[in-house]
Formats: structure tokens, C-alpha cells, sequence
């Protein structure tokens, strides 16, 4: 990873490999299709979980979705045509009920797994260790059982609405209206005092220790700049002179996509936002390795940008400073 680059490059959820083929999404027997085929690949969601097992061709441990073959009740779930890979294989997933901790399928438990030897996993667990397809799976499977499980009815007239076009459209079963699944941007940035110093804050309701650069969803008219600039002055009373783009990665958590900046400011002085921000503070980049190293911070999630964010700044890995282990949030 080279940690000096202009922009972010490889961004955990931003791997996603399979071609989307939204072409075949209108043929109205499509996902019918796909179940019948014996070679269609199906992935399970289950709650926020997926199953993952450790990858038999890697040696270093990484994880794989466990996809299946299609089950006769895959035809009574909620199903997404996810895309084809490039040798022409259809990936569906489907939507299966939360089953409680221990009932699992093969005897494993459904509400838990262990992030090194797999199991139903989350994203968050998960995501790192996944190679691009499966990340790409599981972050585009994961946003669409979210969206279709809070937008079943017709935000216009209040009716039922149903999954049409290979469940990537809900239409109003009264007025036909098509509602297409949402990604809500949010930006997030490091913030640079002139001695290269990083602002870091404390949300309102975060433990203690726990500390990430600062995010916020872009507004309604508001360009991506724009809304960098207002998060910063409304969070912690600074003004940005620059805001420059880093890259982004999809977020499903809900909904989510994060677009990364790095923003300059010539303002040292905080003045936080009480109802947003519990503490700020600036770091050199040795006071934020000490604060590693004597466990007194806790770092962003190994998938979040805010992670790449903060360690491209640092100069270096979180890893590389505690020496492997790092607490995570
Ligand atoms: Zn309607």
C-alpha cells in the first residue's frame, strides 16, 4: 500500500469485481431463471451476517463467501441479481430469515462467528480479509436486504410496493410509482493545522479512547466541498482553506457512501459543537504513535476509509506502529 499516493487506492468495500450486467434486469422472469440454473451462485444474508469461510487456496488466511448452489426456497425469498463474473457465472442473493444464535446451518452458529476462522460474519468483521468479489458481494448484497426491508411501502400513496427488475426497483402495487434502492453521501476528512498537526475528535456519545477523523452527511444543494468546509466550522469552529479529493468506498451502514477529503486550515483554535462532539484535539503525528503504543486510542474499523485516511497522514500503518494488534472499534 503506498500511503503517499494523491488518492486512496484499494479501499476495502470498493473492490467489487462482477460485472453488474443491469441489462438483464428487466427480463421478468430473470431471477426465476438464475434459481433454476444449477451453476448460479447464491449468497445468504442473514440479518447483517454472511457466511465466510477461510479461503483453502490462500496461505494467508483470507476469508471467502460461502456461496451455494440454488436451494428450492431461494424462490420464495427476497433475491437480487447481483452481476456475472467474467467467466459468464450469475450471482444471486438472497435474503434468509435471522436464525437465532446456535441453530445455524451445518450445525455452525447463525449469530456469531469468529473473524479468523469464519462463521456468520458481519461486514465489518469480514470485509478486510475478503478478496474483491466476495467484499463487492457482501457490501452490494447487504445494502440491498437494508433498502428492500425499509422501503416496503410507496412513499406517495402509502401502498405496499413490490421488488420488480431483478430486485434493484420496489414499485407501488396501487399507483406503479418505481422507487430505486438510495445511497446517502457523507464526507470525511483530515483536517491539517499549518505544522502538519491532525485534527481528531470524539463524537457525543463515543466511549473514551475512541477517536476518528470528522464525517458528516452532505446536505440537500450542497456540493461535496461545501459540505466538508460546513461540517468542519459547524463540528469544531474552523475554517478550511483547502478540501482535496481522496476517494471514496461505499458504506452500508445502512446506506452509506463515504467520499474522502483532505482539507487544510490555517485555525487552530476548537470550538466544539457540545451536541455533536464530545472532545477535539490536535495530534503531531509522534503524539498519535505514543497514544498507539500506550493503548490510550482506539482506531477506526480496518475497513473504514477513516482508517486509510488517518494512516495516510501518519506515514504509515496503524499495524506497523503497535506492532499487529491494534484496538479497533
Ligand atoms: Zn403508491
Amino acid at each position: 500500500m503506498a500511503l503517499t499516493d494523491e488518492t486512496l487506492a484499494d479501499l476495502a468495500l470498493s473492490r467489487s469485481s462482477l460485472d453488474r450486467v443491469a441489462g438483464e434486469r428487466g427480463r421478468p422472469d430473470v431471477l426465476a431463471e438464475l434459481l433454476d440454473e444449477p451453476g448460479t451462485l447464491v449468497a445468504e444474508v442473514r440479518g447483517d451476517r454472511m457466511r465466510v469461510a477461510t479461503d483453502p487456496t490462500a496461505a494467508d488466511g483470507s476469508l471467502g463467501l460461502v456461496l451455494r448452489a440454488p436451494e428450492p426456497e431461494d424462490r420464495t425469498r427476497l433475491a437480487v441479481h447481483l452481476g456475472r463474473d467474467g467467466a459468464g457465472t450469475a450471482y444471486v442473493g438472497v435474503v434468509a430469515p435471522e436464525e437465532p444464535a446456535g441453530e445455524g446451518p451445518d450445525g455452525s452458529s447463525a449469530g456469531a462467528g469468529d473473524p479468523e476462522a469464519g462463521g456468520w460474519l458481519t461486514l465489518r468483521q469480514a470485509g478486510e480479509a475478503l478478496g474483491p468479489r466476495d467484499a463487492g458481494v457482501f457490501t452490494t448484497a447487504l445494502a440491498l436486504a437494508h433498502w428492500h426491508a425499509t422501503h416496503r411501502f410507496c412513499p406517495r400513496c402509502g401502498a405496499p410496493t413490490e421488488p420488480v427488475e431483478a430486485g434493484w426497483v420496489r414499485r407501488c402495487v396501487r399507483d406503479a410509482s418505481e422507487h430505486y434502492p438510495r445511497t446517502d453521501p457523507a464526507v470525511i476528512m483530515s483536517v491539517v493545522d499549518p505544522d502538519d498537526r491532525l485534527l481528531l475528535g470524539r463524537g457525543a456519545h463515543w466511549p473514551e479512547g475512541r477517536f476518528s477523523v470528522l464525517a458528516g452527511f452532505v446536505e440537500p444543494g450542497e456540493s461535496f466541498e461545501l459540505a466538508v468546509a460546513r461540517e468542519v466550522a459547524e463540528e469544531v469552529g474552523v475554517a478550511i482553506d483547502s478540501a482535496r479529493y481522496l476517494g471514496n468506498q461505499p458504506w452500508p451502514f445502512p446506506s452509506s457512501v463515504m467520499i474522502g477529503f483532505a482539507a487544510t486550515t490555517r485555525e487552530t483554535e476548537l470550538t466544539i459543537d457540545p451536541v455533536e462532539m464530545a472532545e477535539a484535539r490536535w495530534v503531531t503525528r509522534e503524539e498519535y504513535r505514543d497514544l498507539l503504543r500506550s493503548d490510550a486510542i482506539r482506531t477506526p474499523s480496518g475497513i473504514s476509509i477513516a482508517k486509510r485516511i488517518i494512516e495516510r497522514w501518519l506515514g504509515s500503518t496503524v499495524e506497523s506502529v503497535v506492532g499487529g494488534a491494534s484496538r479497533r472499534w
